[in-house]
């Protein structure tokens, strides 16, 4: 079965198309075919579109006017589905089975993923008050595609909440008073749950181990940041909140975050409460300390060449954060078997890992600096000692997998 994976952010469309089915999913043999990005939808978009070959990846790259969702999905649609694209077995509509989209919110009933009708399409709708900057942008891919397609190729949402629902509610209750959550839902949820499923499975793979036995805690770390607690396989608890806001330090967001301190910001600033929203999610985090950059590579250059002092203290900041992230679901959990870098950050930078890795020797983690040196550009890999109590690794995420994979076992009722 060929799925379409999509992936709508305010501004771009990020796409791969996947051949899976069970045989494939059990022998984790499941194939990307093609993948793409459109960019700065809205204004002359920059679009990457790339088919995997065996031997090996074509790019292509254009700019075109696409002004909106719709626009950008049609075109996508229409190059995986032209025969000179040369992607394996597609050469019309026809040869697209399925759409699986990713969706940030589910709310607390969209648990699992869900086959696209009027009725779930609603309760996707429903959940767009709890997230307002996100599910707006992933419908208007689900839109998109019905359109485009028609109603009769089966469309799935996949979301990053779900993996988060086996949260206990003492770990999902914010302390304020327990009316405000019965009445207004406010509770944590966490994101990037697809990511942190994706590490779960693959960490299971790699090590040979039932699901059941998994403890360790997950660490995406992109331009949004989130670690999560897995025990027994199922998240337990998670840094980000009711929105992607809490937490760590992100590349624009502050993390966690003293809301009084806000207060008085507001008061002595004269900022709105709209204005302190922007503040903390655009404004801050990497960006709003070293006032350079939020983009973890530049500041890396800028602490190491030019010494500069606020690319150093975020960095700093970022690192020392993370790392009581660590400590604290060490407790929660009761120890772990494995601490998982992903993300951008995680996947790409052996000096950030060793940064917030070597000072934690006394929970039994043995680095070793030459491995992690080795892993970088999409390697997956340990990089602790062989006796080391406490294991790292680096497993680069992948969310359109899982997505095609749901989108198939949704379809097919075998979930
Ligand atoms: P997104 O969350 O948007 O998917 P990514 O997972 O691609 O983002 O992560 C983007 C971040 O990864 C940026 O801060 C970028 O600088 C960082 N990054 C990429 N490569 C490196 C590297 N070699 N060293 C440090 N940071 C890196």
């Amino acid at each position: 079965m060929n799925i379409l994976v999509l992936n709508c952010g305010s501004s771009s469309v990020k796409f791969q198309v996947i051949q899976t089915d069970l045989d494939m999913i059990n022998q984790n043999s499941d194939r990307a075919l093609a993948s793409g990005v459109v960019e700065r939808i809205g204004s002359e978009s920059l679009i990457t579109f790339r088919v995997h070959l065996s031997s090996g990846v074509k790019n292509f790259r254009t700019a075109e006017p696409l002004k909106d969702h719709h626009a950008a999905i049609k075109r996508i649609i229409q190059w995986v589905c032209h025969p000179s694209s040369g992607i394996e077995g597609i050469s019309s509509t026809a040869d697209i089975h399925a759409v699986g989209h990713r969706v940030v919110h589910g709310g607390e009933k969209l648990t699992t993923s869900i086959l696209l009708d009027e009725h779930t399409i609603r309760q996707i709708e429903d959940c767009i008050e709890l997230a307002p900057l996100h599910n707006p942008q992933n419908l208007k891919g689900i839109y998109a595609t019905r359109e485009v397609f028609g109603i009769n190729i089966p469309n799935v949402a996949v979301f990053d909440t779900a993996f988060h629902h086996t949260l206990p509610d003492f770990a999902y209750l914010y302390a304020i008073p327990y009316q405000l959550y019965r009445r207004h839902k406010v509770r944590r949820y966490g994101f990037h749950g697809i990511s942190h499923r994706y590490i779960s499975f693959r960490y299971r793979t790699i090590v040979g181990m039932e699901r059941n036995n998994v403890n360790i805690i997950s660490i995406h770390l992109g331009n949004g940041c989130s670690s999560c607690a897995i025990k027994g396989g199922v998240s337990v608890d998670t840094s980000m909140g009711m929105t992607p806001l809490e937490g760590l330090i992100m590349g624009t967001r502050a993390g966690d975050v003293d809301l009084s301190a806000m207060h008085h910001i507001a008061h002595k600033e004269g900022y709105t409460t709209d204005e302190i929203e922007t503040i903390l999610n655009k404004q801050s985090g990497l960006l709003g300390i070293s006032g350079l950059t939020n983009d973890m590579r530049e500041l890396i250059d800028e602490a190491k060449e030019n010494d500069d002092r606020r690319a150093k203290l975020a960095v700093e900041m970022f690192c020392y954060r993370i790392r009581k992230y660590i400590g604290s679901y060490l407790a929660a959990l009761g120890g772990a078997q494995a601490i998982i870098f992903t993300g951008g950050i995680g996947e790409n930078s052996p000096y950030i890992r060793e940064k917030i890795c070597k000072e934690l020797q006394w929970f039994g983690l043995e680095l070793s600096p030459e491995l992690n040196d080795t892993l970088k550009g999409g390697k997956e890999g340990r990089f602790t000692s062989e006796s080391s109590k406490l294991a790292a690794y680096v497993i680069p995420t992948n969310e359109e997998l899982i997505i095609a994979r749901d989108t198939y076992r949704t379809i097919h009722s075998v979930i």
